[in-house]
């Protein structure tokens, strides 16, 4: 099974994808993870990558295309992959399509998690992150269980992205209803659009995407 996740800037993908990639044998596949970790690297596509990402604009069809079409190409992705963030344009779309084509893959459904702008500011300025095995958590909504120490592995260093305030958030809010909110449709022509409400608790969101799933397996 391959699916695509859609939504806003902290509308819940990642939350999401991480939760269903287990019970699902999935892979999750996040261009924006990618990214930031080609801009980690210090490599020259990964320094200006970041340039992009810390103004809130979208990285280049053509960088990100290209990592997605190595990363299919890895054994582990026999099981399906769970994209998230990608795609983003609908060229970026396109892309996948015919690159799933090629590659003997069937791309199965794509669901629109959605959340209404007016929810976004909260979700991503109370958003940080492990530092040491990523696993994401939420000031006020996905607090750890013991404060200041990870669920997932016990260290006490988290992270926020540098791109997780105020003025980046609204032109990352403009790049989602102008490049992306258009694949809404290219996915739904063909039937292969489902919709979620994604400003349910994290956990209604994900039994109602486990019921989705299930129904199409
Ligand atoms: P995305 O991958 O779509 O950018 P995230 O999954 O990182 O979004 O979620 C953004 C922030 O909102 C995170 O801090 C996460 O803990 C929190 N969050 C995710 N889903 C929900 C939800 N349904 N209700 C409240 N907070 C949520
Ligand atoms: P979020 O869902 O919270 O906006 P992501 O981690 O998916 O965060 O993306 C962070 C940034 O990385 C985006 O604002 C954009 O600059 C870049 N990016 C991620 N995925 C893509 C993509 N498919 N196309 C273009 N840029 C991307
Ligand atoms: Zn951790």
């Amino acid at each position: 099974m391959n699916l695509v996740l859609l939504g806003p800037p902290g509308g819940g993908k990642g939350t999401q994808a991480k939760r269903l990639q287990d019970k699902y044998g999935l892979v999750q596949l996040s261009t924006g993870d990618m990214l930031r970790a080609a801009a980690a690297s210090g490599s020259d596509v990964g320094k200006r990558a970041k340039a992009v990402m810390d103004a809130g604009q979208l990285v280049s069809d053509e960088i990100v295309i290209a990592i997605i079409d190595e990363r299919l190409d890895q054994p582990d992705m026999a099981s399906g992959a769970i994209f998230d963030g990608f795609p983003r344009t609908l060229a970026q779309a396109e892309a996948l399509d015919a690159m799933m084509a090629r590659k003997g893959k069937k791309l199965d459904f794509a669901i629109e998690i959605r959340v209404p702008d007016d929810y976004i500011v909260e979700r991503i300025t109370g958003r940080f992150t492990c530092g040491k095995c990523g696993a994401g958590y939420h000031e006020k909504f996905q607090q750890p269980k013991v404060a200041g120490q990870c669920d997932s592995c016990g260290a006490t260093a988290f992270v926020r992205r540098p791109d997780d305030n105020v003025e980046t958030v609204n032109k990352r809010l403009e790049a989602y209803h102008a490049q992306t909110a258009p694949l809404l449709p290219h996915y739904d022509k063909r039937g292969a659009l489902k919709l979620v409400d994604g400003t349910m608790d994290i956990a209604d969101v994900t039994r109602e995407l486990e019921a989705l799933l299930d129904s199409t397996r």
